[in-house]
């Protein structure tokens, strides 16, 4: 009855799911605020005070034909605007609103890069570990997905020279997520450029471009003194995916964009091609009254130094009780090395303290864990004695 290309997804099922259905079962048994539910990146915070009053305003102030009607495909030119003058103001660039396409939110910012990129039997590269959704999406245009090893040496920065080794004639795009899902690193100018060279030759020796896809849904969220990297400044063949989903803490509204740089190859054919890959995927158009919200609060955040005081005391308790973790850069989570081989035996006994961890191997990164810290502080801090008795199954 389901279509056999159907199988693969059925059968991956997602780890992080299960484990956000488990809390919500263990919760009922211990009560609440007994479980440390670390499992899922859904954002805790409120969404800014801006979007309540742009809510207000587009609801009292606008024709509800403009609110709720269908607008172009790309989105609504005013919006498109406001996100090129914002990009050009922050980074320098010069984009137009020619250059960006709403859409509903980074996943599906992705579907539509890949639908104009892939043919059957390309190629998608991602540095390990990395968000299980980017193999899936791959797969829905007939592309495999090669994973560059992790290099845990350099703190999970992606490894370039590892790039070249894996690059091969099918390979059309490669991802990077920057500020990063699942270890909170963010990478430096140098990896970057080193990525960017190895890219440039393969260009030139494959004799077509390979884009990066830049998956930005954590460009804000930043807790030390690092900069993000705009990525087109250093490759121009860079294709942007962003999400307001966590910077404005609304991930189900749905609403993010595309931008591609005006010096990419192909640009306006490719701008083009985004905004009919929409249309054939059957999303047609973004959220118009989302469009409409993002428009007025293109300066506003979610408000960042709650995640960052999270970061800081979550890392405190779990490095405190002995685990080997990667101080958190940015994004929301805490990336911390399994005290054995197998670290699902870690997320094991980490239930057993109440504690709801994933396991690296969803992420192609196995040994090591993932905390989310985007939940209450509450909850971090009450966290303490579980992580502690935990630590000292391993290290006492
Ligand atoms: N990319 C990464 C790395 C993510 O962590 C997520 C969501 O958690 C997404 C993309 C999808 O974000 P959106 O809600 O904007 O589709």
């Amino acid at each position: 009855m389901i279509a056999k290309s159907m199988e693969p997804f059925l059968e991956g099922g997602s780890a992080i799911r299960a484990m956000f259905e488990e809390g919500k079962k263990m919760a009922k048994v211990y009560g609440v605020d007994n479980v440390y539910d670390f499992s899922v990146g859904n954002p805790g915070l409120n969404p800014p005070q801006e979007v309540y009053d742009a809510i207000d305003y587009i609801n009292h102030n606008m024709d509800p034909h403009h609110v709720y009607g269908y607008p172009s495909n790309a989105g609504y030119e005013t919006t498109r605007q406001a996100v090129a003058d914002d990009l050009n103001e922050r980074f320098g660039d010069n984009f137009d609103m020619e250059n960006i396409i709403m859409t509903a939110g980074a996943g599906y910012a992705i579907n539509i890069i890949m639908k104009c990129l892939f043919d059957p039997g390309d190629k998608l590269v991602v540095f390990a570990p990395y968000f299980v959704e980017y193999a899936n999406w791959a797969r829905n245009f007939g592309a495999d997905t090669i994973a560059v090893p992790a290099n845990e040496s350099n703190g999970f920065e992606p490894d370039a020279e590892a790039l070249r080794k894996v690059l091969e004639p099918s390979v059309k795009a490669i991802i990077i997520n920057n500020p990063n899902n699942p270890t909170g690193a963010i990478y430096s100018r140098e990896s970057l450029e080193a990525v960017a060279e190895v890219l440039r030759e393969a260009e030139i020796k494959f004799g077509h471009p390979i884009y990066i896809i830049s998956d930005e849904p954590y460009r804000e969220l930043v807790y030390v003194e690092k900069k993000v990297e705009f990525l087109p400044d250093i490759y121009p063949n860079t294709l942007i995916a962003y999400s307001w989903s966590k910077s404005l803490s609304m991930p189900g509204v749905r609403i993010g964009y595309v931008a591609v740089p005006r010096k990419a190859d192909g640009s306006e054919e490719l701008s083009e091609a985004l905004i009919v890959a929409g249309r054939v995927l059957g999303a047609n158009n973004a959220s118009t009254i989302a469009e409409l919200i993002v428009e007025r609060c293109i300066k506003a955040r979610a408000d960042i130094g709650y995640y960052e005081r999270n970061a800081k005391d979550l890392y405190d308790i779990v490095s405190g009780a002995g685990f080997e973790c990667i101080v958190p850069q940015g994004a929301f989570y805490l990336w911390f090395k399994s005290p054995v081989e197998d670290e699902r035996e870690l997320v094991k006994a980490a239930k057993e303290e109440r504690i709801l961890i994933v396991p690296g191997r969803s992420f192609s990164g196995p040994g090591w864990v993932r905390a989310s810290f985007c939940i209450a502080h509450t909850t971090i801090m009450n966290s303490e004695d579980s992580f502690k008795k935990l630590g000292e199954r391993y290290f006492k």
